[in-house]
């Protein structure tokens, strides 16, 4: 059967949650440490509690299991925005057809030109991103796209995954893009709640809530293994989000095997003829209880911010458990070429966001990873929740992460970068536990330094 929300029940599991005592909040949270993810009632009593203790210790506990479970490594990946043409009237959303500006499309000379600015930025994980349009961006457009995206080459690099962010669309046309090799396939519900949906969604095809919750039934009956989804923070109640959230991922574990590969952490902002005060903007407080709450409830899945948040906030979050984040984003179509053609100031401020991000993270004892590793090892789906619940990810993560570090200071960078990742990269060889894979490791880097490119275990 696929995905229904029972919004009575969430309530219900909320309302129960609100009476939750100290001794019971404790026990959940001794059992939280032990890594095995926590039941949607636990997870709501962690929600519901107020009491700094419970909140500080749900922080610890969420730190110790990013730490466990990812190490000190961080995947970085950027968004492509190919068409912001869209048939729906999303109240929140820039792209809302009620919104009137001239849209476009990007030719694929344009999306080729695109990747490889992010391609000479160092990115080699793209989430591709459009409007939900079937004149102006058919699927047929979408997947040509991709192609084009994988096609390419620059010098030694090239773009060796691309996620896909795109509308709710049916079985076949899942099944194509299967066909072109797509990593993830993202979707936000946007927010679990129907009424609200409903009122937010005006007219379009993403207007039935139940085709949007259940395109994840469609994408991995379709063949697609690692789906990612995510909610806007801000729409709803957010206990009412994490919970229904949690509800879908143990949905798709029950039903395919394996839960969602990534969740998305967008918080609302403003956007394009957009109330903010009709909307319940979450605290940074209560976002920090949000992260490590998803944290702790599902320990295997990868959790993304975008750059938008500030970057104190972001340091927080990623101490919390956020193990992805974007790195010089652009969220307007053609925005990586527009900026790179408006002149030398432009040029500096379009190749320093990324460069920002990687050293930002390098300054905070993180290692920036460009890994694209368990998606052609074939470690999707099942497979991969199967590596992550043994424990054994951060035995592929660490080396991958150093292999890349190593492969973008001698692509892109100068002597101070390479100085400062290699420090980094020595330090961190030391914490991979497993001899073998550590030599392993050690030997690839030497190999990349001398020319090797795209090694991976
Ligand atoms: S090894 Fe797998 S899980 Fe780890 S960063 Fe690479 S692709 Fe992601």
């Amino acid at each position: 059967m696929d995905m229904r929300i029972d919004a009575a029940r969430v309530e219900s599991i909320l309302e129960l949650a609100r009476g939750t005592d100290g001794k019971r909040l404790d026990s959940i949270l001794d059992r939280a440490e032990a890594l095995k993810g926590l039941s949607p009632e636990d997870t709501a009593a962690l929600l519901a509690t107020d009491s700094p203790r419970h909140i500080e210790r749900m922080f610890r506990i969420a730190g110790r299991i990013k730490e466990a479970i990812y190490g000190e490594r961080v995947v970085m990946f950027a968004p492509l925005y190919v068409s912001d043409h869209c048939v729906n009237k999303c109240e929140y959303c820039g792209y809302s057809c009620g919104n009137k500006f001239t849209r476009r499309r990007l030719t694929m000379e344009e999306i080729r030109a695109e990747a490889e600015i992010l391609e000479r930025m160092g990115h080699k994980r793209l989430a591709l991103e459009a409007g939900e349009d079937p004149v102006n961006c058919p699927i047929e457009y979408i997947l040509e796209a991709i192609g084009a995206i994988y096609g390419m080459k620059v010098g030694s690099g090239e773009i060796r995954r691309v996620n896909v962010n795109i509308a709710a669309t049916t079985e076949e046309n899942y099944r194509k893009l299967h066909e072109t090799g797509i990593g993830t396939y993202i979707l936000f519900q946007e927010t679990y709640h129907e009424p609200t949906y409903t009122r937010l969604h005006q007219s379009g095809p993403k207007k039935d809530f139940n085709y949007h919750l259940t395109a994840f039934d469609r994408a991995m009956r379709s063949g697609i293994d690692d789906v990612g989804g995510g909610v806007l923070f801000g729409l709803y109640d957010w206990r009412f989000e994490v919970l229904a959230l949690m509800l879908h991922n143990r949905h798709l574990d029950e039903t395919f095997g394996a839960g969602f590969h990534t969740i998305s952490m967008p918080r609302l902002c403003q956007a394009q003829g957009m109330d903010m005060s009709s909307y319940r903007v979450l605290s940074d407080g209560d976002f920090k209880r949000v992260v490590s709450a998803v944290r702790i409830a599902v320990p295997y899945t990868g959790m993304i911010i975008s750059t938008r948040e500030s970057p104190a906030m972001r340091k927080e979050l990623i101490k919390l458990g956020v193990s992805q984040i974007s790195g010089g984003s652009s969220v307007e179509v053609g925005g990586y070429a527009s900026r790179e053609n408006g002149g030398e100031q432009f040029e500096v401020a379009y190749s320093r966001p990324a460069l920002d991000v990687i050293r930002w993270l390098m300054d905070e004892d993180l290692v920036p990873s460009f890994c694209t590793a368990c998606y052609r090892r074939g470690r999707t789906g099942d497979r991969f929740m199967s590596l992550a619940k043994s424990g054994n990810i951060k035995n592929v993560c660490l080396p991958n992460a150093l292999m890349t570090l190593c492969e973008y200071m001698m692509d892109y960078g100068d002597d101070s970068f390479r100085t400062q990742a290699d420090a980094l990269i020595h330090k961190n060889l030391a914490k991979i536990e497993n001899a073998v894979m550590r030599e392993l490791t050690r030997e690839n880097i030497e190999k990349i330094k001398r020319g090797g490119r795209d090694l991976f275990v």
